[in-house]
């Protein structure tokens, strides 16, 4: 059966619409779902920091984990929704607080240098979808190393973005590479 779904507005009155399918040429009858209006909390965080904001939405608006939105013509990804029933999505009028983060937020990428006697770790500000591979000389706070090994959120991988790392291993080189920037906080 034909669902409808592209169509072509015939007549028009407040919610009331007539329709004509482009499919099957059927002409029917659909009130619109009235869009009330609602404020929901949401939750922007930058780091350790974060601010509570109102957004203005309506109340069958469906959010959704990983949603890109635009929030006074920032972008924000949506993170995490706590809402009356668990899950990836949600409409607005069930949701408690909806956690933002910017879209431009620099991914922090934890760093274990290999050393003669122990190691030492860094933390070093990396766009999102920078690549890190095995092999690749990167240099920071003085010191310049190779990328022995990458552990992402899936396991050892040759190569991965920034976003999916959780750890590099690095050991000394000679050699200068792309220069990091260190996370000091
Ligand atoms: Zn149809």
């Amino acid at each position: 059966m034909c669902k409808h779904t592209d169509f072509e507005v015939l007549k028009k009155r407040g919610r009331q619409e007539l329709r004509k399918c482009n499919n099957c040429g059927e002409v029917f009858h659909t009130v619109i779902d009235k869009e009330i209006p609602i404020k929901i909390t949401a939750v922007i965080s930058y780091f350790e920091n974060s601010k509570k904001i109102q957004l203005d939405t309506v109340e069958n608006k469906i959010f959704q984990i990983g949603e890109l939105l635009e929030v006074n013509k920032k972008k924000y990804f949506v993170n995490h929704i706590d809402a009356k029933r668990k899950g990836e999505l949600a409409a607005a009028k069930d949701i408690h607080t909806l956690y933002l983060i910017p879209e431009d937020i620099p991914t922090v990428l934890k760093i274990t240098l290999k050393m003669e006697n122990g190691h030492l770790s860094f933390r070093a500000f990396s766009d999102r979808e920078e690549i890190f591979s095995k092999g690749d000389n990167i240099s920071l706070e003085g010191y310049d190393m190779i990328i022995e090994k990458i552990l992402a959120s899936n396991g050892y991988k040759p190569s991965a973005q920034a976003s999916e790392i959780r750890r590099i291993y690095c050991s000394l080189s000679t050699k200068r590479g792309r220069s990091l920037n260190v996370d000091k906080r």
